[in-house]
């Protein structure tokens, strides 16, 4: 049989029909459990070009992805992300296309996004407290961030706000996130820290199961369950919030794992093939982009033949043993 036909089918049976591209490794905040101090940035040669990063997302496109996420660093400073957005969207409109953005720069841009028939985003965002908010990220710029979730609502762009969950830092603010939930049309998500890069330099006490945040949650508000994660629904446990407008969710990527519908791919901005976010091996498409012998099919093959070794990330978190840790830089992964 052709590889062809196979698509993206991992060597445990898994198909992978979701693609996270991570635009550039820079950011425009800080968050301290992300970012290293004094990062060393991919050097820009480095970086793919967008007409690169566009014949990347149609080969794998042709290969099964069925939905693209644009992340970073952040994936909005960097010049031209916004007519990139819009021309995969011109050019494949069958291609569902999503933003993860910290949401500070989005504002005065989901207009011309929306225009081009932008729908859905996720928001990064810890806290609703000012203080709070530039002791985490490093920058005062909450206000900009709720302006773009309001304005994405009023644009009518679906909005997720994914938390990471952390204890002692915004445990206290959990009814504070329900109620925004519950007054707005739009999901709240809380995330497991996970150890990954400069996290780790956060103690374990940080680490909030997302089990206790629902247990939490129950007692504050009501919440009847609607989606369990799968396959359609993805990883977060989503519930409804009797009498409110939103929805409520818990995303348990280390306590309790979701390797087994892992359906991802995740290209960082420098064109190295990550197949487990938890796992340091890369497959290089970027030489094989720039070859000038080498095809479509060969970048194809790099990510069909990657994804055969796609392992359960749950298990090289096991082998790695209490404290371990991956060695990756999530600001450049893309989370
Ligand atoms: N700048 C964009 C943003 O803020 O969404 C995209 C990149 S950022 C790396 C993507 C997500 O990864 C953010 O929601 C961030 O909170 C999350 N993240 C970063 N480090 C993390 C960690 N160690 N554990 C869990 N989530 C993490």
């Amino acid at each position: 049989m052709d590889s062809m036909e196979t698509g993206l089918v991992d060597g445990r049976g898994r198909r992978v029909s979701y693609l996270r591209l991570s635009v550039t490794d820079r950011c425009n905040l800080a968050c301290r459990y992300c970012v290293r101090e004094n990062p060393q940035f991919i050097p820009h040669q480095e970086i793919l070009r967008f007409e690169e990063m566009q014949r990347l997302v149609f080969l794998a496109q042709q290969l099964g992805i069925s939905k693209v996420r644009l992340t970073g660093g952040e994936p909005l400073v960097r010049k031209g992300c916004i007519d990139f957005v819009q021309r995969l969207l011109a050019v494949r409109p069958a291609l569902d296309v999503r933003l993860t953005t910290n949401g500070s720069m989005l504002a005065p841009r989901l207009a011309s996004l929306a225009l081009a028939g932008f729908r859905r985003v996720n928001v990064s965002l810890d806290t609703l407290n000012a203080k709070k908010f530039r002791a985490i990220t490093g920058r005062d710029l909450l206000g900009a961030v709720l302006e773009s979730i309001h304005e994405a609502l009023r644009l009518g762009v679906r909005v997720k706000i994914n938390a990471v969950g952390l204890r002692g830092v915004n445990d206290d603010e959990l009814e504070s996130f329900l109620r925004v939930a519950a007054e707005h049309s739009l999901d709240v998500r809380f995330i497991e820290l996970m150890p990954i890069g400069p996290c780790t330099t956060w103690t374990k006490e940080h680490l909030w199961p997302a089990a206790d945040i629902l247990e939490r949650a129950k007692k504050l508000a009501e919440l009847r369950p609607l989606d369990r994660r799968g396959p359609s629904s993805g990883p977060a446990d989503v519930y409804e919030i009797a009498g409110g407008k939103g929805r409520f969710g818990v995303i348990a990527p280390l306590t309790d794992h979701f390797c087994g519908l892992c359906n991802r791919l995740r290209v960082t901005a420098d064109g190295r093939l990550r197949t487990c976010l938890f796992s340091e091996r890369t497959f290089d498409l970027k030489r094989a982009l720039r070859h000038p012998k080498l095809g479509d099919r060969s970048v194809q093959r790099i990510m069909q033949g990657a994804l055969k070794t796609k392992p359960m990330g749950s298990e090289l978190m096991a082998a790695r043993g209490p404290g371990g840790y991956c060695d990756s830089r999530m600001s450049a992964i893309g989370g």
